[in-house]
């Protein structure tokens, strides 16, 4: 990084507009949903409540995008966007949270640890702007998955067939470690995700242990009784569960924008009839893929078989 810099505004590489760094909400960054109205939330409690709100998915997203619960976690995300790095200094860094990101019904569910310091936390959008999102979205592209075969900047034309990607903890953390508390505290973020999500999702990918371990904690907060012990880890590991119980309530009148697609079965509370299928996915972290533990041929495999369990008919 550079040496401690200001927060005078840079110019965004997409739109042309100057923002400072960290991105005040509301001010025109590609895909920022929040505005000055929007709450934040500034304590693990604040993250429940406003998580457990009935909102649709750019509300849930909004109120992400500006969360201060984790002191650290704030304190590093908007550090490392006033300083920079070097190869970056010309540019704003978005520096908040970072909202899920793709289809608002999606088939297939991409989970990540959390953003990068230069790569989300810079460009404001998941796997964008860094050498794992390289990776990860050349799969995606070669599974159908995604328009184009790179992310570079939010604004940059890329878009998510039928997929949609999370992070299990929404801010950059330092060394990409967030703490137990951290991933606690966040996990109302993914919950309420996953909850306006599901009704259509058919495959999750995790990418890394931590995505594996927040997903199926996630997945049995939500209903799903997922076995224990918990499965182990490892690439191109796959759980199949269960469609989670209706629970012992009636009349619950569905959301309209969860409405399902042509030949999908949703219960009417807004939980998957038909059954989810979790698969692991070594992270494409440079540590994995400059060291061979992930090859190309390794992600494709599982991000294919994602495309093919959650999207069967569609072109690839
Ligand atoms: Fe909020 Fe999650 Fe970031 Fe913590 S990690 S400040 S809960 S968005």
């Amino acid at each position: 990084m550079t040496e401690p810099g200001s927060s005078s505004s840079l110019t965004h590489p997409v739109t042309g507009l100057a923002f400072p760094s960290p991105v005040p909400p509301g001010t025109g960054w590609p895909g920022d949903r929040a505005s000055a109205d929007t709450p934040v939330a500034a304590s693990a409690v604040d993250v429940r409540r406003l998580a457990g709100r009935d909102g649709d998915l750019a509300e849930l997203d909004a109120a992400v995008s500006l969360c201060r619960a984790c002191p650290r976690l704030v304190d590093w995300r908007e550090k490392v966007a006033r300083q920079k790095r070097l190869s970056f200094v010309e540019e704003p860094y978005w520096g908040r949270p970072i909202p899920g990101w793709g289809s608002t019904h999606p088939r297939v569910l991409v989970v990540g640890l959390a953003p990068a310091a230069h790569g989300g936390n810079r460009t404001g959008r998941i796997f964008t702007g860094d050498r794992s999102g390289d990776w990860l979205f050349g799969a995606l592209k070669r599974a159908g998955l995604a328009q184009l075969p790179g992310s570079e900047h939010a604004g940059d034309g890329q878009r998510l067939l039928g997929t949609r990607i999370v992070a299990a903890v929404r801010c950059a953390p330092p060394d990409n470690r967030p703490s137990p508390s951290e991933r606690d505290t966040c996990a109302g973020w993914l919950d309420a995700e996953l909850r306006l999500v599901l009704p259509t999702v058919r495959v999750v990918v995790c990418l890394g242990l931590f995505a594996w371990d927040a997903t199926l904690r996630a997945l049995a907060r939500t209903g799903f009784v997922v076995p224990r012990p918990r499965p182990t880890f490892g690439h191109g590991a796959r759980v199949d569960l269960a469609p989670p119980r209706p629970p012992p309530t009636s009349g619950h009148v569905p959301r309209a924008d969860l409405a399902p697609r042509a030949g999908e079965t949703v219960r009417p509370y807004g939980l998957p009839a038909d059954p989810l299928v979790v698969l692991g996915c070594y992270h494409p972290s440079q540590q994995n893929t400059f060291t061979g533990r992930l090859t190309a041929r390794m992600l494709d495999q599982v991000v294919g078989e994602a495309a093919r369990l959650g999207l069967p008919g569609a072109t690839r």
